[in-house]
C-alpha cells in the first residue's frame, strides 16, 4: 500500500513556512491506519520490543496500537503537569526557548527493551529526549518508529546509531 497518497500536507500551518503532515487522514481510514500499525508491529517483533513508549498526543496514536498488538505495555512520555506521581524530566531546545518531557519514574523496568513510536521524525529533539528519559530509568532503547522522516532536518542525526523506522519519506 502507498501510505503517502493518505498524509495531507497543509502549508503555512501552525505558522508561516511549515508544511504540516497530518496524520488524521491516515487514521480516519481503518484499512491504512492498520497497514501503517501492521508494519510497525513487524518492526517492533524484529528488534524484541519488551514494551511501547510514546510522546504525546500522536506518539499514543501510533503506539497504542501496536502495544496491542504484541500484548505488551504501553508508557506515555508527557508535559510537565500530565503525570500524577514522581516523574523524571529531560529539557530539549526548541527553535525558541525550550520544552520538558516527562515519565513516571517506575514506567520502564531496569534493562527492558523499549520502542519508541511517534508520527513524525523532523529534527528529533523529541526522540533524543525519549530517549534520555529510558535511558535514566534503565530502559534500552531498541528502535525508534515513525510513520514519517522529513529528511532534510537530518533528525536521525540526533540518535546515534540507534535502529530507526520511518514508513514515509519527504
Ligand atoms: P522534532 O522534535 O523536531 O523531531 O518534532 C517532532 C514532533 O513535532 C513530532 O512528534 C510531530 O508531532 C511534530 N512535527 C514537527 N514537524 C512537523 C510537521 N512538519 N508536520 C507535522 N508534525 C510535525
Amino acid at each position: 500500500m502507498d501510505l503517502k497518497q493518505y498524509v495531507t500536507t497543509v502549508e503555512n500551518w501552525p505558522k508561516e513556512g511549515i508544511s504540516f503532515k497530518d496524520i488524521t487522514t491516515i487514521m480516519d481510514n481503518g484499512q491504512a491506519y492498520k497497514y501503517a500499525t501492521d508494519q510497525i508491529v513487524a518492526y517492533a517483533k524484529e528488534v524484541g520490543a519488551e514494551i511501547i513508549v510514546g510522546p504525546e498526543a500522536r506518539g499514543f496514536i501510533i503506539g497504542c496500537p501496536v502495544a496491542y498488538a504484541l500484548e505488551i505495555g504501553f508508557a506515555p512520555v508527557r508535559k510537565p503537569g500530565k503525570l500524577p506521581r514522581e516523574v523524571v524530566s529531560a529539557d530539549y531546545g526548541l527553535e525558541y526557548g525550550k520544552d520538558t518531557l516527562t515519565m513516571h519514574k517506575d514506567a520502564i523496568k531496569p534493562g527492558q527493551k523499549v520502542l519508541i513510536c511517534d508520527d513524525l521524525l523532523a529534527t528529533g529533539g523529541t526522540v533524543e529526549a525519549t530517549v534520555r528519559l529510558i535511558e535514566e530509568l534503565g530502559g534500552e532503547v531498541v528502535g525508534c518508529a515513525f510513520l514519517i522522516e522529513l529528511t532534510e532536518l537530518n533528525g536521525r542525526a540526533k540518535l546515534g546509531d540507534l535502529s530507526i523506522k520511518t514508513l514515509i519519506q519527504y
